[in-house]
């Protein structure tokens, strides 16, 4: 083993083929922070012509649930996020998980035994206590004092509990090469001999992370910050076996606009949230590669474009900040943009769900849509505007102002000559409606606003909608007459 501040060569971004991996612990759902490390690898992956590898890191059982698992995949399936390999056959691969290498980790915990790197530690959860409490009052790092590292292995006791620690250089430093942060040093006296290996023989952390990133053949690691402390442990664990470390990255961390950390106060931090909440997955990709990664004064990117783009050189060391307003904004951005049959696609079980019985994403949804778009900031928006569309004839509601005032006495005569002048059209077409109510206006005298108003509320129940004549022609004749003819009656209705 060598002394001194060990190099290794840092494998530059000019990638051929690189091998990147997700590894999320399941804690119950794709976190923001996850989803925008997977999308970073992603991207690099297949900007590089790598693979993008999957590992469930379940080695903490208890915590982990089929649901918890699922989660994670349903979150990185949402956002397109498609992973290369796994120990499956055929199509059906991946994802790894570390609960079934257990046999992998015991044959190269086996590796650093015979060579010496490891070594049994008898030291109790009591001596270690104390040994850190006088540490701590000597002003001292409570790493291990060393007791059991020059034990005699003859001595060793196979029937006392004991763990397996990690040899580590006494002097000299430990250097990450970050292609983010750059190089940064760490003592190796401050790392001292880790624990690899539990007295009940389960491997440690820092230990199956090594041996999974050196089996993948990953060769970049690009991670959360909050993972830096690990990446020197890792980084001896690799050179004890003798192994080169990948290259890595640390990725800052995503604040909320108050500048601490991202948390349920400012806003949902599982992804799939926003996709209850109507956002796109494409919105949702082009703000996450926001987060830390920047291309001039861009905001908006097609997924292709990020591929094409998207490089590590551009990752900043400044923590990204999560901006709700931004989010939804991009998201709109991006209503705008996606074809509205890709669209209708999209909310047709939205509108099912809502019990509306116009939900077959047809020719006619796609229409509809193309009157709402650009006024729908999400998804939730674009089924909630277009109620009066979805809706059965009779299955709109009234607003109670709106159709006191405009399903009146007072518009009777002008909802009545707008039925009978649409009654006849022979094409049911926006240029055809307008003329017909073009004339209607000009035998009442009125305003167009005297027209559109009343036959606004009485088609949609609100006040509010695309231009009249483009929604009444997106309506449909059916409805439209229909719902004319139930506002004839209320108009007609006398009111005390
Ligand atoms: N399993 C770790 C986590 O979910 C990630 C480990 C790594 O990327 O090395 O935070």
């Amino acid at each position: 083993m060598t002394h001194g501040a060990r190099e290794y060569r840092c494998r530059p971004m000019t990638l051929n083929a690189p091998r990147l991996r997700f590894a999320p612990s399941p804690s119950g759902f794709l976190h923001i922070g996850g989803a925008r490390t997977a999308l970073f690898c992603w991207l690099l992956a297949r900007r590089h012509g790598g693979s993008f590898i999957l590992r469930v890191e379940d080695t903490d059982q208890a915590r982990t649930t089929d649901a918890s698992i699922q989660a994670i995949l349903d979150g990185l399936s949402w956002l397109g996020l498609d992973w290369d390999e796994g120990p499956g056959v055929g199509g059906d691969h991946g994802p790894y998980f570390q609960s079934e290498r257990k046999a992998i980790y015991q044959e190269y915990v086996g590796k650093l035994i015979e060579s010496g790197h490891a070594y049994r530690c008898y030291c109790t959860r009591d001596q270690l206590d104390a040994k850190r409490a006088a540490a701590q009052a000597a002003g001292r790092k409570a790493t291990y004092d060393g007791t059991c590292r020059s034990l005699d292995p003859a001595a060793w006791d196979d029937d006392e509990p004991f763990v397996w620690r990690l040899r580590v250089p006494l002097e000299g430093d430990t250097i990450v090469r970050d292609l983010v942060r750059g190089n940064i040093r760490f003592p190796n006296a401050e790392l001292g001999d880790m624990v690899i290996v539990r007295s009940n023989g389960d491997p440690l952390y820092n230990f199956v992370v090594v041996i999974d990133d050196a089996t993948m053949k990953v060769s970049h690691v690009v991670r959360g910050d909050d993972h830096l402390s690990n990446t020197p442990k890792q980084i001896l664990i690799y050179e004890a076996l003798g192994l080169e470390p990948p290259t890595f990255a640390h990725l800052p961390l995503i604040l909320g606009e108050d500048k601490k950390r991202l948390s349920k106060r400012h806003g949902a931090t599982n992804v799939m949230q926003y996709s209850d909440e109507g956002y796109l997955p494409d919105a949702m990709v082009n703000f996450l590669a926001r987060l830390g990664w920047s291309h001039g004064d861009q905001e908006l990117f097609a997924r292709d474009e990020l591929v094409s783009l998207f490089s590590l050189e551009s990752v900043g060391k400044a923590a990204g900040v999560w901006n709700p307003s931004k989010l939804l904004w991009t998201n709109h951005q991006w209503m705008m943009r996606t074809p509205s049959d890709q669209l209708a696609a999209l909310i047709a079980p939205r509108i099912e769900a809502a019990g509306h019985p116009d939900c077959t994403p047809d020719a006619e949804m796609v229409w509809r849509i193309d009157t709402l778009k650009e006024r729908s900031k999400t998804l939730v928006e674009l089924v909630d505007q277009g109620t009066f569309y979805w809706a059965a004839a009779d299955g709109i509601a009234y607003e109670p102002k709106a159709t006191r005032k405009f399903l009146s006495a007072t518009t009777l005569p002008v909802l009545q000559a707008s039925a009978a002048a649409l009654q006849g059209l022979r094409e049911w077409t926006e240029e055809a409606i307008e003329t017909a109510l073009a004339a209607v206006i000009a035998e009442l005298e009125v305003g167009v606003g005297k027209v559109a108003q009343p036959l606004r509320v009485a088609v949609t129940g609100t006040r509010v909608s695309p231009g009249i004549w483009l929604t009444l022609a997106a309506l449909g004749r059916d409805k439209t007459l229909a719902r004319l003819a139930a506002a004839i009656e209320i108009a007609g209705t006398p009111r005390e």
